[in-house]
């Protein structure tokens, strides 16, 4: 690891709630030191930075900017990026563990690091040319700047090969016309990766911030992921330079094996925010009393909590081995797909049976089970919905495609 992140770098706040680690299989002994150094890192500074302040951002439907840098310093953006381009070099199992904070904090925060990460210092570093890994790099892995993914538009959600977005050639310039929606970190962002259609195959361009004819309207309303900019992408004649195309490849595998990536990440970031849940659900279940006992003591609520546990512990074990063959160069899209499908699915039960032993406390903002539960919604819709990575595994075991 090429730039360790420091626990001293962390401001310790001291009204902040203990977490306690749940690791009912002794899991943490099939991790290296340098891993459980960096998942402690970043424990600390959810449970110090990003706990504290995140129900007031969900209420206020605002992302913590002052996170950004933090996370740059930290080594959490595109930390599996080599240091040469300003990552921290990390193992993709020490970005699952990042990944796995982050998220028990917020799916909000999880989801930044994912974008800037996952799908803009990815496709860089991976289809760029040496010019715009030296320009872009270093800087989005310190917070210096913030990037976004445009691929999904209005009409092309789980089909985006069937995108409109087009981009044409003209001089020394590529002309961009189209619009994508459901843009995360779209409004706040330096630069966009946007997916087009070039003589009708698919290509990734760079467009910055404030070339004519691009804007980014922040979509508002939502009720989950308030904590996360999500934004329009217009696109009316933008202009941009002819070196600002990712030269190193072309077609829709190239926007998907981004998605892999993120997908890698969300698989432990679920993990995380399921346990949350679980953690608010066993003290709850300790202290309140109801029949002069706590609930905790009731056969139906023990048995809530058990399958919590349950459920965590396999998603645990399922990221730690997805994790290994990541790091060995093994792992395929389709087992991706399976732990994206699983653990998300497992924390969206989890908060609602989390909800459930709060009783009525359990919608209020002084617990997080709600926030969880709400952001899980868009977790298990993006990054490919729940039914499409089951028929991504569907056809991976019986060799038939069931989507169209
Ligand atoms: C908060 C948030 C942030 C996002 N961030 C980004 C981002 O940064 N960049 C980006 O490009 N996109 C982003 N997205 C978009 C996201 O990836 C899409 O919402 C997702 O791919 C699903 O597309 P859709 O919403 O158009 O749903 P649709 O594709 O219209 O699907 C609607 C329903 O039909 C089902 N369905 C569709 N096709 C089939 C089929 N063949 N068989 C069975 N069922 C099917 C789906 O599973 C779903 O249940 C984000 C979305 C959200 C909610």
């Amino acid at each position: 690891m090429a730039r360790p992140a420091n626990e001293d770098d962390i401001h310790i706040r001291e009204d902040t709630m203990p977490f306690h680690p749940l690791d009912f299989y002794m899991l943490d002994e099939l991790l290296g030191e340098e891993e459980i150094l960096i998942r402690e890192t970043a424990r600390k500074f959810v449970d110090h930075e990003v706990i504290p302040i995140a129900a007031e951002h969900w209420e206020a439907a605002t992302f913590p900017k002052e996170l950004i840098k933090k996370m740059g310093e930290l080594g959490f953006l595109g930390p599996f990026v080599p240091a040469e381009y300003g990552g921290a070099e990390c193992s993709y199992t020490m970005y699952g563990l990042i990944c796995h904070e982050l998220e028990r904090g917020d799916s909000g925060v999880r989801s930044f690091a994912s974008v800037q990460g996952s799908l803009v210092m990815y496709p860089i570093w991976k289809f760029g040319s040496q010019e715009q890994k030296q320009e872009y790099l270093p800087k989005l892995a310190s917070g210096e700047i913030v990037g976004c993914f445009g691929l999904t538009e209005p009409d092309y959600g789980s089909d985006p090969g069937g995108m409109i977005t087009t981009a044409r050639r003209d001089g020394d310039r590529w002309v961009l016309n189209g619009a994508k929606m459901w843009i995360t970190n779209g409004t706040v962002a330096d630069v966009a990766v946007v997916w087009a259609k070039l003589g009708g195959e698919v290509r990734g361009f760079l467009v910055e911030r404030g070339t004519p004819g691009f804007s980014a309207p922040e979509m508002k309303g939502k009720h989950s992921l308030r904590a996360s900019v999500t934004s329009e992408l217009i696109l009316q004649d933008v202009r941009v330079p002819k070196a600002n195309m990712l030269p190193g490849g072309k077609g829709l595998k190239l926007p998907l094996s981004c998605l892999s990536q993120a997908r890698y990440g969300i698989a432990w970031g679920a993990v995380g925010s399921a346990m949350a849940c679980y953690d608010s659900a066993l003290a709850y279940a300790k202290t309140r009393i109801q029949f002069g006992k706590p609930i905790g003591s009731f056969q139906l609520i023990q048995a809530k909590l058990v399958e919590m546990l349950t459920e965590i512990t396999k998603g645990q074990l399922l990221c730690v081995q997805l994790g290994r063959i990541k790091d060995a160069g093994r792992v395929r899209f389709q087992q991706i797909s399976l732990a994206k499908r699983n653990n998300v699915d497992m924390a969206l039960r989890i908060a609602r049976n989390a909800r459930a032993v709060l009783g009525a406390n359990g919608i209020l903002d002084e617990y997080p089970v709600m926030r969880h539960a709400a952001n899980l919604e868009s977790v298990v819709t993006y990054e490919g919905t729940h039914e499409m990575h089951t028929l991504i595994v569907g056809e991976d075991i019986t060799g038939i495609a069931a989507y169209a």
